[in-house]
């Protein structure tokens, strides 16, 4: 007996495993499980902080293809970022088992990510026999809600809200079942144990029918609005086709012109409407389903008010069961929208959206699952066959980039379309969208989600990282804790959102073009050429300075961007601005004249939006963007031409002159030349002249890489133009893809610029 134990343990081994990456959540446990038994390993698995260990037992040869199978086949939601394996003493386990959750505070830390419903689970939901039929909470280990019910880490159900629904018999038995594709699955339910829908009306009165889905639907085809709660919060829906219901939403609303994102049915249908690439319906059939913004067929035949005047139009493939059952033969496109009020967030608790949503929705289609966080729906666009992201949301958030960066920065991100980022163990996390922070309520959930991610991730900042604008509300935040701060300029954080997701160290030419953003002279920047490292740059170049009347009035009225170019050259305001009234004409002068409320600024934004006016496309905007957005999608293909646009070199800082643009368009307004051709030429012009001066600094500075970020860059026709234009030259050009271009990514370049700072330090 002695002598047989001792034979085995010469001929078996045992090593214990360390599985980094997306391994929680998302089956990884029971799919070990299933490799151990198949080659025969014996000893056990868990969930340790934000990794999985294993403490294996087999022999050699068996350990070594156990091992290459896990790697090179995880399941479909797993990401293998990491995997460290050591020996140890023998043991001799006598089979595998799947053991209870470490709580490991100073492992690396993966928050799974919110998964579109599976194929497989879809196909219960619709099949008559199965006993999920209809259930619109079904789940498995390979998809469902996860950041957005999960309260702390590791994954189990006891940490998320589903914890309050317990398992019935045969959801247990699949549970504990190995063979099952529940197993382990903690959001296992079904319609006997888990949460369950609810149909009240704008009353708050439950409407009492036999089956709710088929309630809704047809209170969807008679043109009814209906708020309906969905993983990370929720939408308002109506009929997409509707144009009647779509119009009394956007009037409820208050929500005159901004495009309205639809949910479809299935690809084939998307394709009745828009152009649909290889990589767009990968990215709309695939398990994060975001809204994705597509080009519309020439003969789109949906409501005009869906996206009026668009190109494109914003798209999502359903990803719960209930939006699998509520899209049907008649009922193929539903306007999906989140559900907030303007100047609040998207509504995620039942209480709330009753309150707040009862003006807009007829009814509520709600259920008693819990959303921790809300996470609204990402948006993507495809550009060069890259995945772009515009907003992080769901599927999206957390994110978890291997930056290599120190432990505990916390970056706070702009005021506007603000994300937040945190780091820990060489790992950046970037949070879901999280608005517009000059809003109270914004700015309150604000400090909702970034208090839970640092208590799911336990970061314990150490260093703060803000914009360097002093009246930002984040600053009031940053004064309350008493730690290190330090403040990076907008564009340079633009700069290096950039750089850091392509892995860039050394010193890059970087365009940003943007709409605001706080320079380190005090004026207002925003068309800047900037020489740098993440860790310091040096401003190169800019757009000619004007002095802009009205502050925050001035983005939202793009007549007072044209009023106030056209006063720096001494043009007559009224003779080219249409339809402004006299008086606030005659005032804006006066404001002028005696520098009243003005701002110098160099901010492409207001340039688009001076053009945009002057064009009589927008003088008032109803969302972000809406006057430059009006301009490029008016623009003639076709058209080479451009107007005539210096540089100056001021003590080797380079200034693009606007005089001649301006001066350019107007006297083509005045000999009746088409709008498209106007904005063409204009396009043409910021392009060309783009390109001459970075040519111009990578000659004289010797440098080969160039950064394109800012907001301004999320108008194709001008980043595509410019991008061509110099990988045709011979330059390295970055534009950013997995960080947003706008302000969203600002949080990421935060962190990536604050770290290259602390760690030069250090040398
Ligand atoms: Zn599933
Ligand atoms: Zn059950
Ligand atoms: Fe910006």
């Amino acid at each position: 007996m002695w002598l047989k134990t001792d034979s085995i343990i010469k001929y078996r081994k045992r090593y214990i495993l360390k599985i980094y990456g997306i391994v929680q959540s998302v089956g990884f446990r029971p799919f070990v499980y299933n490799r151990a038994k198949k080659f025969k390993i014996t000893g056990w698995i868990n969930n340790s902080g934000g990794s999985v260990v294993i403490d294996l037992t087999g022999t050699k040869e068996n350990i070594k293809n156990f091992i290459l199978d896990i790697i090179k086949n995880p399941p479909a939601q797993a990401v293998i970022e990491k995997v460290e394996c050591s020996t140890l003493k023998y043991y001799d386990y006598h089979n595998f088992i799947i053991k209870e959750s470490l709580k490991n505070n100073s492992s690396v830390k993966f928050i799974p990510a919110d998964i579109a419903a599976c194929p497989k689970c879809i196909n219960e939901v619709i099949n008559k026999k199965d006993r999920r039929y209809k259930y619109a909470f079904t789940s498995c280990t390979q998809c469902g809600p996860r950041y957005s019910i999960i309260k702390s880490l590791p994954y189990d159900r006891k940490v998320t809200t589903m914890n309050r629904f317990k398992m019935c018999e045969s959801c247990e038995e699949e549970y504990n079942n190995n063979l099952n594709r529940r197993f382990h699955s903690e959001s296992n339910c079904c319609h006997e144990c888990g949460p369950s829908l609810m149909l009240m009306n704008n009353k708050r009165e439950i409407i009492n029918c036999e089956d709710i889905i088929e309630k809704v639907i047809f209170l969807i085809k008679i043109g009814k609005i209906i708020a309906i709660k969905g993983i990370g919060g929720f939408h308002l829906v109506c009929d997409g086709r509707n144009e009647k219901a779509i119009s009394e939403l956007r009037m409820r609303k208050k929500r005159p012109a901004k495009p309205l994102a639809v949910m479809i049915k299935d690809i084939n249908f998307i394709k009745k409407y828009c152009e649909v690439s290889k990589k767009e319906e990968e990215i709309l059939t695939g398990s994060k389903r975001p809204i994705v913004l597509l080009k519309k067929n020439t003969d789109f035949s949906l409501p005009h008010n869906i996206a009026p005047n668009q190109k494109k139009l914003g798209v999502m493939m359903p990803y719960t069961p209930l939006h699998y059952l509520l899209l049907e033969k008649e009922l193929d496109v539903l306007i999906m929208t989140s559900g907030n009020i303007s100047g609040r967030p998207m509504e995620y608790k039942n209480d709330d959206a009753l309150e707040n949503l009862n003006n807009i929705s007829d009814y509520f289609l709600m259920h008693n699952r819990e959303i921790v966080v809300p996470v609204d729906d990402s948006v993507v666009k495809v550009l060069n066959d890259k995945e772009c992201i515009v907003r992080r949301g769901r599927g999206y958030s957390p994110s978890t980039e291997n930056l290599g960066v120190r432990d505990n920065i916390l970056a706070l991100g702009p005021e506007q379309k603000n994300s937040i980022s945190l780091s820990k163990n060489g790992y950046v996390y970037t949070s879901q969208y999280l608005g517009d922070l000059k809003k109270l309520d914004y700015y309150e959930n604000y400090r909702y989600v970034l208090k839970h991610l640092i208590n799911l991730l336990d970061v314990k900042p150490q260093v703060l990282v803000q914009d360097m604008h002093p009246s930002y509300i984040t600053s009031e935040y940053a004064d309350s804790l008493n730690i290190r701060k330090i403040k990076i300029q907008h564009h340079h954080a633009h700069m290096v959102s950039c750089m850091a997701e392509y892995g860039i160290f050394n010193k890059a030419i970087g365009v940003i073009y943007d709409g605001t953003g706080f320079g380190t002279d005090g004026n207002i920047w925003g068309g800047e050429f900037l020489i740098g490292t993440r860790s310091h740059f040096k401003r190169v170049g800019h757009l000619k300075y004007v002095s802009i009347q009205g502050g925050d009035a001035a983005i939202r009225e793009p007549w007072r961007s044209s009023a106030s170019y056209l006063y720096s050259l001494n043009y007559p305001i009224e003779k080219f601005i249409n339809n402004v009234n006299r008086p606030s004409m005659d005032i804006i002068t006066q404001a002028l004249s005696s520098s009243l409320n003005c701002y110098k600024s160099s901010s492409m934004g207001r340039l688009f939006d001076a053009v945009s006016s002057l064009l009589g496309l927008r003088n008032y905007i109803t969302y972000e963007g809406e006057a430059s957005i009006a301009l490029e999608n008016i623009i003639d293909e076709d058209i080479n031409e451009s107007y005539i646009c210096n540089i100056d070199n001021i003590n080797n800082v380079f200034q693009i002159g606007y005089k001649d643009i301006i001066y350019g368009v107007i006297k083509d307004i005045e000999k009746g030349v088409s709008k498209s051709v106007i904005s063409a030429k204009f396009h043409n012009t910021i392009s060309s002249v783009t390109c001459e001066l970075v040519i111009r600094l990578s000659k004289l500075y010797k440098i080969k890489n160039v950064i394109l970020s800012g907001g301004v860059f999320q108008n194709e026709h001008l980043l595509k133009s410019i991008y061509d234009e110099l990988i045709l030259r011979g330059l390295s050009v970055f534009f950013n893809s997995k960080i947003p271009i706008n302000d969203n990514g600002i949080s990421f370049g935060q962190i990536a610029a604050a770290n290259a700072i602390v760690e030069g330090e250090e040398i």
